[in-house]
């Protein structure tokens, strides 16, 4: 079952208190398309310039994943610059361009309409409704979304959330779209404001997942070593929503709501599949550790993070 995945292809300069990378493949939906690819065949809805180094589509060819939607034009790839303080756990922008994303307005390609399940991963939230308003019957839709785009879109960002399944973001900007400091509290609200489930995302302490009664609390995988985090949230969206279209393509389920209502353990489960995946693609810069990751090393690591964290 085809996966949608609309999101920033990026080429990226990333400074940690250890290292230094220039101009690394980057990009919300290049993390996820390449997390994705793990459990489902993700559809790549995006742009880049002419400068986008021809590896690194040879790279995304190689993951399966279908480039039918990715418009390469003259002009600049998308840039981000970024560093990381201290214990990693805060992170400074330099600087973002946006070169070619700047008036990018997708038609999607006729096979990509049909998807059933999408990631409409990180970018302004008048892109994201863009690409929703193509699809002619999604059953269920994850948007990510960042701080940027809640100060300065937070009203079409509302529009979106009342037209998707899920949401996923961080701690701090759940906090700062409700302005609710416990994040519980946090979780009830976003589900409020739309999206019938929520996950708000603690970095190195986890993630909470809300559903209607209920949540769910993921630790994070416990990591010695943390190279480069940058992607880690995009690393857990792919995994997450690669992991739901697996699901639905291996179930018959009919067009019915009923039916369609996903089961909340099952939920639960493409959570811990996210944090397996957010958690090897910070050992290395840019998407590099997801490049040597294989389906056993992803089972082995999700049965060694089911050990560790069940008492
Ligand atoms: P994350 O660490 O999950 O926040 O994702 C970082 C990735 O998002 C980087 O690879 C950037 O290229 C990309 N990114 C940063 N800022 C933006 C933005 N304003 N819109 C879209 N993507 C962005």
């Amino acid at each position: 079952m085809p996966l949608l995945v609309l999101g920033s292809i990026a080429l990226d300069t990333v400074k940690t208190p250890f290292e230094e990378h220039a101009e690394i493949l980057g990009g919300a939906a290049s993390y996820a398309a390449v997390s994705a690819s793990f459990f489902t065949t993700p559809h790549l809805v995006g742009i880049v310039g002419d400068d986008f180094p021809k590896e690194h589509l040879a790279f995304f060819e190689k993951c399966r994943i279908d480039l039918t939607g990715l418009q390469v034009v003259p002009g600049k790839t998308f840039r981000w610059s970024g560093e990381y303080l201290g214990d990693m756990n805060n992170r400074e922008t330099h600087s973002t361009e946006l070169n070619v994303f700047e008036h990018f307005s997708p038609t999607l390609p006729e096979a990509y309409q049909k998807a059933d399940v999408v990631l409409l991963g990180n970018i302004a939230p008048d892109l994201q409704l863009h690409v929703l308003d193509q699809l002619e019957a999604p059953r269920f839709v994850v948007a990510d979304t960042m701080n940027l785009w809640i100060n300065i879109a937070r009203p079409r960002l509302m529009e979106l959330l009342r037209r998707i399944d899920m949401l996923l973001l961080n701690d701090s900007e759940a906090r700062e779209i409700t302005e609710e400091t416990n994040l519980i509290k946090a979780g009830r609200r976003l589900r409020e404001m739309g999206p019938a489930y929520v996950a708000i995302k603690k970095g190195e302490h986890g993630c909470l997942l809300f559903g209607e009664k209920t949540f769910f609390s993921c630790p994070a995988f416990p990591l010695e070593n943390i190279h480069d985090p940058t992607g880690a949230g995009d690393a857990f969206a792919g995994a997450l929503a690669g992991y739901l279209a697996r699901h639905f393509g291996s179930q018959e389920i009919s067009g019915n709501a009923e039916e369609r209502a996903i089961d909340f353990k099952h939920l639960s489960r493409a959570v811990v599949y996210g944090s397996v995946m957010a958690s090897f693609s910070v050992e290395a810069f840019s998407i590099d550790r997801l490049r040597t990751v294989t389906p056993e090393t992803i089972k082995e690591r999700f049965e060694l993070f089911q050990r560790l964290s069940i008492f």
